[in-house]
């Protein structure tokens, strides 16, 4: 083994408790640690973080993240620390005292790791800080923030161009859990990424048992699925709007759930608060927006139900891929209606922007029905959505309860055109 691989099972043994590294984990870690670039495509759950706070904490100097998950840093920063490695971050949320005694550390050479939000780093003064200091490499989190189709775009991300020419030496390594040959080639050209080295994980969730069923009385079909099959689970409900939120989360209550609402028009101490029951507790339903769930960890999530469609594929990846990770039985649950497709359409006809946005959010929304109307296994579908190839699951419903072709185009038309 080369020093830089027992250097960072050192690391991982000594700091995260640690037996063995994940899937690509090791490779990853020595192509950066070695100075080289490196982008990660690999599920939500697959261990990204370890993938840039390891060769931070190998490497001399800091290791700065750029992450858009402003409410999350506070939790990783106390989670790294609770390990014994020195993190801090910078964000909008901090008084000029807190933010000075960061950059203090950061300049004494006291700092493993630097959580930073992208509007900082656009900053000249935030530039001379890194200037001033040492960074051992650049970690962008969430790199699909950077494609500007992509459901989580962030204008912010766009600047994160200048981090080779600024600072060449450093290397750098962007992760996400989209992986769409689109987004990935955007990531690409947008950070600058062509030298390189790309490690793709398997898309594949095996735990996860992928359902989606006809639409008729979506609330108390939620509530048959928790009862029946997930009684005491921790669970996650999206819903398409705030009022659907409130509405469906009130309802569970009222039937005697554990559930709690999250949506972004809430007072933010009440989401918080909301946020923190449902990861600290057991057994806690939280009904959302999509808002809710990006860099969440909970391993015990035994359902994700979706009440309305996704936009795309990408998006219910995403969501239903905050079950089960760990690796235990999870359900992923969609109810499918058409009158949803309609209200899409309609969304996205009225829609903001260019021609080619609708076209492209058309593209998604058509993959998504796909998806939903495909007579054959779920996971393979979704697998070659991602550009990965599979077997038949014999998990999902499709393969449990193989249907004759189901044809919602036909019916969709109708709808349509009434
Ligand atoms: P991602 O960012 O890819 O969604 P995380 O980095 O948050 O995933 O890791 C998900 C979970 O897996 C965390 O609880 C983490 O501690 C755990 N984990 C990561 N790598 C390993 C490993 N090599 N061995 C055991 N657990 C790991
Ligand atoms: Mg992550
Ligand atoms: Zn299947």
């Amino acid at each position: 083994t080369s020093p830089e691989t027992s250097d960072a099972l050192r690391v991982l043994h000594r700091v995260f408790g640690f037996s063995s590294f994940r899937g690509e984990q090791q490779e990853i870690i020595e192509q950066v640690v070695g100075g080289g670039d490196a982008l990660v495509l690999m599920p939500t759950g697959g261990g990204k973080s370890l993938c840039y706070q390891i060769p931070a904490l190998v490497r001399d100097g800091t290791g700065v993240v750029i992450s858009p998950l402003i409410a999350l840093m506070q939790d990783q920063v106390n989670a790294l620390t609770a390990l014994g490695v020195r993190a801090g971050f910078l964000n909008s949320t901090q008084d000029p005292y807190e933010r000075q005694a960061v950059e203090r550390s950061f300049l004494d050479g006291e700092l493993d790791l630097l959580y930073l939000a992208p509007e900082r780093l656009r900053t000249e003064s935030a530039q001379r800080l890194l200037d001033r200091g040492t960074v051992s490499v650049f970690a962008i989190d969430e790199a699909h923030c950077v494609a500007q189709w992509g459901h989580d775009f962030r204008p912010d991300y766009l600047s994160l161009s200048m981090l080779h020419e600024r600072w060449p030496k450093v290397p750098r390594i962007a992760l996400t859990a989209t992986a769409t040959e689109a987004t990935h080639a955007e990531i690409v050209t947008r950070l600058g990424l062509e030298d390189a080295r790309h490690f793709v994980a398997s898309f594949d969730r095996p735990n996860i048992q992928y359902r989606i069923v006809p639409k008729n009385n979506p609330t108390k079909q939620l509530l048959d699925l928790i009862r029946t099959e997930h009684p005491g689970d921790a669970g996650v409900v999206y819903c398409l709007s705030r009022a659907s939120v409130e509405k469906t989360a009130a309802f569970l209550v009222e039937q005697g759930i554990d559930a709690v609402a999250y949506h972004a028009g809430m007072d933010a101490r009440a989401r918080a608060a909301n946020q923190a029951r449902f990861l600290r507790e057991d057994g806690v339903v939280v009904v959302a927006t999509i808002a809710f769930g990006m860099g969440i960890d909970k391993p015990d999530v035994r359902f994700v139900a979706h009440l309305d469609l996704p936009k795309s594929v990408e998006g219910y990846y995403q969501e239903t891929g905050r079950a089960g990770r760990d690796g235990e039985p999870a359900t992923a649950w969609l109810a499918y209606g058409l009158q949803d497709v309609v209200q899409q359409r309609k969304l996205i006809d009225g829609s903001e922007g260019d021609d080619a946005h609708r076209r492209s959010l058309g593209m998604h929304l058509d993959a998504m029905l796909a998806l939903c109307e495909t007579v054959t296994c779920r996971r393979v579908r979704l697998l070659a959505y991602f550009g990965q190839s599979g077997e038949p699951c014999g998990n999902c419903d499709t393969c449990l309860t193989p249907a004759e072709s189901w044809d919602g185009t036909v019916a969709a038309q109708k709808l349509l055109s009434t």
